[in-house]
């Protein structure tokens, strides 16, 4: 363990909530990392509340709880948060129910749906959600295009160019839109997800504890940890994922705790 912030170090048993990444951090391709389940058991001995936060707007809840239940982990509906549902409950909130036309899957457009917003195909929508689509086509980018060259409201639930696959990388919602962008020569209004500090103060808000009672835990710098930062609270980055030590030194994005993985941090806790 390498720790930046001694004081945060010292914090962590002042911790009433932990905010948890999900790929490279808890797991990997459907596989535990080393630690994790001991991690949550300690949490639950010691009655700390935490969460999973992901940029994947892929996936719906049940899929997550389903992947858990096969680890033996079991967790509610109300510890899961992804970026594509926080941005259907950020609309609503700021913008009331809309007109929508959504660049995304099926489970996607019924959980805008579940939020009161009206899934448009072809009458004229007040705003364009973008998403991780792994049903993408051409008609999709065309209309979603014109549609924001028009100047309807862009929205990205996730800023990720790419997700990590067993292949490679293949092409998250940032690259998505990122066709979008330069067709309609438009940039996003809104790039929801981490590192945008917004899903961390919604979290934050359901449980009812204090910035300084919160700390995320997560694999990538300009992702989770930057999202700590941008939120004020404490910062744990695992080195199970996506960074390496090597990418801290040339970063100026830094975390208050490196760890070698979620299991390190039991005693401290
Ligand atoms: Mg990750």
């Amino acid at each position: 363990m390498i720790v930046l912030n001694e004081s945060a170090l010292k914090n962590l048993k002042n911790i009433k909530l932990f905010v948890l990444d999900i790929d490279g951090t808890f797991s990997l391709s459907g596989t535990l990392l080393p630690g994790s389940k001991e991690f949550i058991t300690t949490l639950n001995n010691k009655n700390k509340h935490f969460a999973f936060l992901t940029n994947n707007s892929n996936k719906s809840i049940k899929e997550y709880i389903q992947e858990f239940k096969n680890y033996n982990i079991y967790i509610s509906e109300n510890q899961i948060f992804t970026a594509g549902i926080e941005t259907a409950e950020y609309i609503l909130k700021k913008f009331g129910k809309r007109k929508i036309f959504i660049v995304g899957t099926k489970a996607i457009k019924e959980i805008f749906s579940k939020y009161g917003h009206e899934i448009v195909e072809n009458e004229d929508p007040e705003i364009v959600v973008i998403t991780f689509d792994k049903s993408l086509t051409y008609e999709k980018l065309a209309k979603a295009s014109v549609l924001v060259s028009k100047g309807k409201l862009f929205v990205l639930t996730n800023p990720d160019l790419n997700c990590p696959s067993k292949d490679g990388p293949i092409p998250d919602t940032g690259a998505i839109a990122s066709v979008i962008e330069k067709t309609a020569n438009k940039n996003p209004d809104i790039v929801f997800g981490k590192p945008d500090p917004l899903i961390l103060e919604m979290i934050i808000e359901k449980f009812n504890v204090k910035k300084e009672e919160t700390c995320v835990i997560g694999d990538r710098l300009y992702t989770d940890i930057l999202l700590g930062i941008r939120a004020e609270v404490s910062t744990i980055l695992v080195l199970t994922g996506e960074a390496k030590e090597e990418n801290i030194k040339t970063s100026n994005i830094k975390p208050d705790i490196i760890a070698n993985n979620l299991g390190e941090l039991i005693n401290y806790i």
